[in-house]
């Protein structure tokens, strides 16, 4: 005992307290009803409205002050049932197919309340969560055909993936130590390249790796939205001439908009021959490389520096799950790795050497979110995820036919993958040049999500506004898009009715 730490006299002391239930039985009910409830949500999902907006009483409950004294667990979970679950965002839908997300899954819900029991923080040290996490990217590296000496990490999404692999590509192309030097000291202004078509978070990820928006390249994009290649092989060149550092081409393996493949084969030798860090954004469509038929269009992510995907979209387990591999695993360590004291390796213990993710990306103290996917891939098996992803894919060729066969729709882009964009034109006889179809398209998504039948998300495409359905949704049906086309061209004609 040190000094100044002088024993209290016991009988002054107030009585410790814990955040534990002071009655686990009574914990243990609430526990199980919490269950029952929630498994009943989720198989009854289909009867419900995909969404509705939360009413203004309802909405004001918000704004109540921060809470002082505790509430039983009961009245706490009487709040979540009537304030909070019946406003789901609705992505747990059948007929929710807005922008790309997941629906998770039973069994996600289950591995989510294992994870938070357990509690254990992945950044590092030697417990059974990092082998889970470690096993799970082993078997990603398998699934998707790259190399199983790369190293990768778990991370909350796509984003983050990006994130992570545009630092190392970043860093192990800058010509200088950018760690120690920053990007200033480069020599040349470090430039990276994408087309237009690119999700946003790229561009977000090269602005804050310092290069600003002006160090990334948009490269054209063909009829069928795919990067031209010859633009790209151009544009490096023309760069490489007025002294800037070309140091990475980041691919799309299905972009957002429409799920276009880029030639990954080309853009894998272009950067070979170039030296230059190949990145992959196959957010959803490195998934594709579960289906046999779509293999050899990913099959050059083994000719990856890095690739970034989602497992909260076409794996359908619980955000957040996203994943980046990194072929070459020292040159990710190197861009990540600190050693202070206060997290130094032990030569045995809970402490002990071995692969510390904390190395390999942003964040030290890091969740159990290996659980969900390391559960989910036994439950289903491998094979019967790249059956449901494959029926993805052919409940949107499904949607495609409907739309091409109903005159008041048009289809406003190719379907390569799981994406069908479309708008209402109305009647082809009337005058429709006179309306303005942007304006209508946009009013009839607002009526199709308020109607609670589906939600979609909007899309332009060459200046149109339009309809876009995306589907990374393992509970859909093909009545489901059946009710969709039928909603949509009956809502079309209210709206079109109404001038
Ligand atoms: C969704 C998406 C991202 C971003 O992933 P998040 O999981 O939302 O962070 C990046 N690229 C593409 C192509 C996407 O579809």
């Amino acid at each position: 005992m040190t000094p100044d730490t002088q024993p209290t006299d016991p009988p002054d002391e107030a009585p410790e307290e814990t955040l534990d239930p002071a009655d686990w039985e009574a914990m243990r009910a609430l526990g199980h009803r919490m269950m029952d409830d929630a498994l009943d949500w989720l198989r009854d999902v289909r009867e419900r409205p995909v969404w509705q907006r939360m009413p203004d009483d309802v909405r004001a409950t918000f704004r109540s002050a921060v809470p002082r004294a505790p509430a039983t667990p009961e009245a706490v979970y009487r709040e979540f049932t009537e304030r909070v679950l019946p406003y789901p965002m609705g992505n747990v839908h059948p007929r929710f197919w807005g922008w790309v997300m997941g629906t998770g899954t039973p069994m996600g819900v289950l591995a989510d309340m294992l994870a938070s029991t357990m509690n254990p923080n992945c950044g590092g040290a030697d417990h059974a969560a990092t082998l889970v996490e470690q096993q799970v990217l082993d078997w990603f590296k398998e699934l998707l055909g790259v190399s199983a000496e790369s190293s990768g990490l778990l991370v909350t999404g796509g984003s983050m993936a990006n994130l992570v692999a545009l630092t190392v590509a970043r860093n192990a192309a800058a010509g200088v130590d950018v760690r120690q030097h920053g990007v200033r000291a480069a020599p040349g202004a470090l430039t990276m390249y994408a087309s237009t078509e690119t999700h946003s978070s790229v561009r977000k990820a090269v602005e804050l790796l310092g290069l600003g928006t002006d160090g990334l390249r948009l490269i054209p994009v063909h009829d069928d939205y795919t990067i031209d290649v010859r633009a790209l092989e151009r544009a490096v060149e023309e760069d490489r001439a007025a002294g800037f550092r070309p140091v990475c081409v980041i691919g799309n393996a299905a972009t957002v908009n429409t799920g276009a493949f880029d030639d990954l084969d080309r853009l894998a030798e272009f950067c070979e021959r170039e030296q230059i860090w190949f990145h992959v954004d196959g957010a959803f469509g490195a998934l594709a490389a579960l289906v046999p038929e779509f293999r050899p269009q990913v099959a050059a992510l083994a000719r990856a520096d890095s690739v970034a995907f989602d497992l909260h979209k076409w794996m359908y387990v619980p955000f957040e799950a996203g994943c980046v591999l990194v072929r070459d695993a020292s040159a990710h360590h190197d861009s990540f790795a600190v050693a202070p004291g206060y997290l130094a390796r032990a030569r045995g213990g809970l402490a002990a050497a071995g692969t510390w993710f904390s190395d390999y990306g942003v964040q030290l103290t890091r969740g159990f979110r290996a659980l969900k996917i390391w559960m989910s891939l036994q439950e289903h098996g491998a094979d019967r995820y790249g059956r449901l992803i494959a029926q993805n894919i052919a409940q949107a060729r499904y949607l495609a036919e409907r739309v091409d066969a109903a005159p008041e729709l048009e289809r406003m882009a190719p379907v390569p993958l799981n994406i069908v964009c479309f708008r209402y034109i109305g009647d082809r006889v009337a005058d429709s040049t006179a309306r303005d179809l942007d304006e209508f398209n946009r009013e009839l998504l607002i009526r199709i999500h308020e109607s609670g039948v589906a939600v979609p998300s909007s899309v332009t495409l060459h200046g149109q506004s339009g309809i876009r359905v995306a589907i990374t949704n393992q509970r859909s049906r093909r009545e489901d898009f059946d009710l969709l086309v039928a909603e949509t061209i009956r809502m079309g004609r209210e709206l079109w009715k109404e001038g």
